[in-house]
Order: structure tokens, then sequence, then C-alpha cells
């Protein structure tokens, strides 16, 4: 039987498990990787160890700070050749998660264009601070769409924030709830990530509606 996720408790120690042993029969086809056009990644605890976003981290240097650089780098080049689209969308500095993707060298497909902070939305929406009224990850989802020409149920949501995900899975896009990161740990409970494609295809959440 399908299991609505958001109906589940995204911390348990049985999440993942469950979701694999239960519901990968029963995902639709068009939630499949096939069918997902660009990837978005969030930024602070989801590739990164720990949140980029204060004054402190503005001068410091970065290594380290990509929580699974290899698996990063190697889900990069699988995308890529598999002609999706990659795009962070963020709540905190561009300049900082631009520095902070240097370190991919020439692996880097980060730009002021495939990532999106506040300021690209709104003025009164400040780098690092929480969205005013009216505002979430969705109109940084939404721009993406607009920018890239897709479709919300052809975008791939990756986020630690379980509010990020409940609100973009309410305007169809696809996600996966990474309440730990996007590390090669989190395919199951313990088991180590060997297969991205495999992960991307068996993990997709399926929407409530
Ligand atoms: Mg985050």
């Amino acid at each position: 039987m399908t299991k609505c996720l958001s109906c589940s408790d995204p911390l348990s120690n049985s999440f993942f498990k469950s979701f694999h042993e239960d519901s990968i029969q029963d995902v639709p086809r068009d939630c499949l990787l096939d069918n997902i056009d660009m990837v978005v990644w969030d930024f602070d605890n989801t590739i990164t160890r720990y949140h980029t976003s204060v004054g402190a981290m503005v001068s410091s240097n970065f290594k380290d700070v990509i929580k699974d650089e290899e698996l990063f780098v190697q889900t990069i080049k699988l995308l890529l050749g598999m002609k999706k689209k990659i795009a962070i969308a963020s709540y905190g500095y561009k300049s900082i998660i631009l520095a902070v993707m240097k370190i991919l060298g020439e692996n880097n497909v980060f730009t002021e264009d495939n990532v999106i902070t506040p300021k690209d939305i709104h003025p009164d929406w400040r780098e690092g601070y929480e969205p005013p009224t009216g505002y979430n990850k969705n109109s940084m989802l939404n721009l993406l769409c607009k920018r890239y020409q897709c479709q919300p149920n052809n975008v791939l949501l990756l986020d630690d924030s379980w509010t990020n995900i409940i609100n973009a899975k309410q305007n169809d896009f696809c996600t996966i709830h990474l309440a730990h990161g996007y590390h090669r740990y989190i395919s199951t409970d313990l088991e180590k990530m060997d297969n991205i494609e495999d992960f991307f295809n068996k993990s997709i959440v399926i929407p409530c509606k």
C-alpha cells in the first residue's frame, strides 16, 4: 500500500526503512528520477555539516564544510550526465554558498543564477533570515521553475527541513526529506548509499494529493 510520508514521523528510526519495504512497488512512475528535470538542494545542514549563515563563517575557511563531498560530486556528475538541471535554494548568503562551492573545483556548477537566496526573491527578505510573511522556500523553487522552464512536479527538492518539505509538497514539488543531510548513510537508516541513481528512484516522496 502506498504511504503518504507527510503522515509519518520523519525522524523515527524506521522512517526510510518502512518506506523502502512497503512502498517502493507503488511509487508512481512519474515520480521517478527519469521524470525529474531539476534537482534542488537546500544548503545549510543538507549539503553542509553545519549552518554557514552566521557572521563567523564569512571569513573562515570552508575545509570539510561539505558533509559528503565525494558523494555530492558523484551526484552532480550523474545528474548532469542525465541532462538534469541542478540548483541550490537557501535562506543563507549567496556569497558564502558560492565560496563554499569553489571547493568542488572543476566540478563546481553553481553560479549566481542557479543559487537562489532571499535577495533574489524580495527586498524585505534578508539573507540569513527567515522569510517575511507570505514567502517560503516555494518562492525560490517557483523562481527556479520560471528561470529554467520546469514544472513543479518535475522538480525535486532535497532538504533537511521538514517545514520546507511539507510546503514544497503542497505545491506539487517532488521531495526527499534528508533529516541528517546529504551523505551516503541516508538511503536507509544505516545502509550505505552505493548506488545514487537507485537512491533517487527509490526515495522519491509521493505527493499527498
Ligand atoms: Mg537546511
